[in-house]
């Protein structure tokens, strides 16, 4: 049987050139990039390039780039370390309802610090409603965090109208970037977005290293303290290998980023083809227009969450049914109860994402797999 997996927004495969540009930093390569003898020069004209190369990708410039261990710790450094850094502004900061955790969890651990955050909500296609964000600042507000595309529906989010009421206001604002990367046009010239959180296994690079994008002249308070690294906002030494994988994931997801775009709505249009065509009953979560291109969430109002997942793994097929957080605990998704949909599309709700790796063949093999589950064969 083969094994099929479409699970990319939980994270990808490494893709074998990444490897290769890892390779030498775990045998000949071992130099620590703040060391002044060769060795060190070596790996810190590694770090410096694929600095570089990151921040091209952004339109950003190379100072502009903190290497963290993820999405989650960029997520964090943002919200907490300018909420530290401009305490003197206040203590108000504003989100959404259908954050990541790493955005959500680490609002509550600052409401917790006292702060105090306000969540405005999102209509029935997990969009963020701009006029609610423009409602609830305040003199004392600091910070605006909304994602750019949500992991668990795709939905994209009004970014730039969000980000030119922040501008406005004088209020900062970060947009979680994780699962846009790589397949939306990022460019933070033409964006009106402070901080940009990036993770590296969400495009074909090991886990354990991402990036955060502070825009010049922003002052953030750093929390990992130690050494002078990235210009003393992030204190330890760097993860070279990971940063090398990183910057040459990031070129070849660069160079082919319209070809996958391309290949995601096609896989899309293909599944929800052949469930048409099978008499399959399902129905889309998200957005019907503004979505990430390798993410469908549907339901399948005849078949619960649990039993469709367990089946798909019987069948050899990887999906999620949210989050991989939400998963593991199988808690109800707090992204489809946001959107106020119905208790039986909440309950029944499956998420597809594609990647590098996967075909049309494959994808056909699976849309069929899936309609035979749903109409309780065992085709
Ligand atoms: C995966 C993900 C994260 C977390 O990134 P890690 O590198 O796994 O810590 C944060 N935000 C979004 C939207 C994600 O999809």
């Amino acid at each position: 049987m083969e094994e099929i997996y479409l699970d990319h927004a939980a994270t990808t495969p490494v893709h074998p050139a990444v490897l290769d540009a890892m390779l030498p930093f775990y045998k000949e390569m071992h130099g620590n990039p703040s060391s002044l003898h060769r060795f060190g020069q070596r790996t810190r004209y590694v770090v410096d390039q694929a600095r570089s190369t990151i921040a091209a990708s952004l339109h950003a410039s190379p100072a502009e780039i903190v290497f963290t261990s993820g999405g989650t710790e960029a997520d964090n450094m943002a919200l907490i370390g300018i909420m530290a850094a401009h305490a003197e502004k206040g203590k108000h900061l504003i989100t959404s309802t259908i954050e990541h955790h790493a955005v959500l969890d680490t609002c509550e651990y600052l409401e917790r610090q006292g702060y105090e955050v306000t969540y405005v909500p999102v209509d029935h296609t997990g969009t963020v409603s701009v006029e609610a964000i423009r409602a609830a600042i305040r003199p004392d507000t600091v910070l605006i965090s909304i994602m750019y595309g949500n992991n668990e529906v795709g939905t994209l989010q009004p970014i730039e109208e969000i980000g030119r009421i922040a501008r406005e206001n004088g209020v900062y604002f970060h947009t979680d970037a994780v699962q846009a990367y790589g397949v939306e046009a990022l460019d933070v010239k033409q964006l009106p977005v402070d901080l940009l959180s990036l993770s590296a296994h969400k495009i074909n690079a090991p886990k354990g290293i991402g990036a955060l994008y502070i825009a010049r002249n922003i002052k953030i308070a750093p929390y990992l303290h130690g050494g002078n690294q990235e210009k003393k906002r992030r204190a330890g030494t760097e993860n070279v290998a990971g940063i090398s994988g990183f910057a040459k994931a990031v070129e070849i997801v660069m160079a082919q980023r319209e070809e996958h775009r391309a290949d995601y709505l096609k896989y899309r249009a293909l599944m929800l083809e052949i469930w048409q065509e099978m008499g399959v009953e399902y129905t889309l979560n998200g957005h019907p227009e503004h979505y990430l291109p390798h993410i469908l969430n549907v339901s399948f109002p005849s078949i619960k969450t649990e039993t469709m997942l367990m089946n798909l793994d019987i069948a050899g097929i990887a999906a999620a049914s949210g989050s991989a957080c939400t998963a593991g605990s199988l808690e109800i998704s707090h992204v489809l109860q946001a959107m106020n949909l119905p208790e039986a599309i909440v309950e029944s709700a499956i998420r597809f994402s594609f990647g590098y790796g996967n075909s049309p063949e494959q994808i056909r093999a699976a849309a069929r797999k899936i309609g035979g589950i749903v109409q309780g064969g065992n085709k």
